[in-house]
């Protein structure tokens, strides 16, 4: 499953119809912060993911040259996060891939379930200079984490992580940085102070709180998200919160929600009327490519809208990405964007889930 990318400070174009130019909508400037897709097959069907329920894109896996066509039509990419709706170690050539990315001096992160990382993974990786790796882990109890990911393999994964971390300390390289990221429901929520203890026994350095995304199927419904949760709940979950936060800081680690956000903002409830979407920087800053070569803003709406089609804004296989980052598409999604008139899976960003 995807990760939620750190918020940088580039500046968003002002959001009243008459300061909007040509510019903004234009975004002269190509991306430097960027998702691919490298395969969209997975090894596992978790409840939470859209993969499992809705037909998506057709299964395949992006090859080196695929990969390499893509890459070469930008510029310069300061972040590459290798990773979409799909576990990134089913791609053989998810090495190659690295190296080359590293090769040009980008940060590369992936995001995993971790059930592949063996040692043969393990070494490759860390071989191959990869900056950061996400692991997946929404439990602290195999019974918990076989409910919400439909795997029994959470033993397995945590003893993969430890032998990673502990293959890159007799290396001597601070590479990859290991995190975890925890979707908060309310079937997980009382683990999270165990998941903790685990990433720091581990060798994890951060965990991550993110958001249920919620699209009515599997454990991805509406009252499975905090935010949803009774007077009561919320403050027992409120209380949960402030022990992780005692305990990071005993366990010397950072502990967070996903778009560099606090834990506690996982509870606020949600205001439709906020419109926090407008917060979002990323349809001038990063853009999304799935592994059809498909456009899409952001890596948001395989979660948000069942047919994400009409998120698509050009396909990087047929025409030069610079075209489509500068064409009546992508001009037609800023502007409307910038007029309060955004696509449906923008609407509750920032609101119900993170942004
Ligand atoms: S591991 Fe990730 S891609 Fe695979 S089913 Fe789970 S959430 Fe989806
Ligand atoms: S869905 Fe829209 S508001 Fe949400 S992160 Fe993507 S581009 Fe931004």
């Amino acid at each position: 499953m995807t990760g939620q990318m750190q918020n940088t400070s580039t500046q968003i174009p002002k959001t009243s119809k008459s300061q909007t130019t040509l510019q903004d909508i234009e975004a002269t400037n190509l991306p430097k912060h960027i998702y691919i897709e490298t395969t969209n097959m997975c090894n596992i069907s978790c409840k939470i993911c859209p993969r499992t329920y809705f037909p998506l894109e057709s299964k395949r896996s992006l090859t080196l040259k695929e990969f390499q066509h893509i890459t070469n039509q930008f510029k310069q990419l300061e972040t590459v996060f290798l990773h979409g709706v799909g576990e990134p170690l089913l791609n053989a050539e998810l090495v190659k891939m690295i190296i080359h990315l590293k090769s040009q001096n980008s940060y590369v992160a992936i995001n995993s379930n971790g059930t592949l990382l063996d040692r043969v993974w393990s070494e490759s990786l860390i071989k191959s200079r990869l900056d950061e790796l996400r692991i997946s882990i929404d439990a602290a109890t195999p019974q918990t984490y076989n409910k919400v990911r439909n795997c029994g393999q959470l033993d397995k994964i945590i003893d993969n992580v430890k032998t990673l971390n502990d293959m890159k300390n007799e290396a001597k390289l601070n590479t990859p940085r290991i995190s975890l990221w925890f979707v908060g429901m309310k079937e997980t929520i009382h683990e999270l102070p165990s998941l903790l203890q685990i990433a720091h026994n581990i060798g994890a350095s951060e965990v991550y709180l993110q958001r249920l995304i919620y699209f009515g199927k599997g454990l991805a419904i509406e009252d499975q998200s905090l935010q949803m949760g009774s007077k009561a709940e919320i403050s027992e979950y409120e209380n949960i919160l402030k022990r992780c936060e005692e305990l990071s800081l005993k366990l010397n680690l950072e502990f967070r929600a996903s778009g560099n956000k606090l834990p506690s903002q996982s509870l606020k409830m949600p205001n439709p009327k906020s419109n926090a979407w407008k917060e979002c920087k990323r349809p001038w800053i990063s853009t999304y490519i799935t592994v059809h070569g498909n456009v899409l803003p952001c890596c948001f709406p395989p979660f948000t809208v069942n047919q994400f089609k009409d998120c698509i804004l050009g396909n990087v296989f047929e025409e030069d990405f610079k075209h489509i980052w500068q064409g009546s598409d992508y001009m037609k999604f800023r502007n409307n964007f910038l007029n309060n008139n955004p696509p449906n899976s923008c609407i509750n960003c920032g609101n119900l889930w993170s942004l």
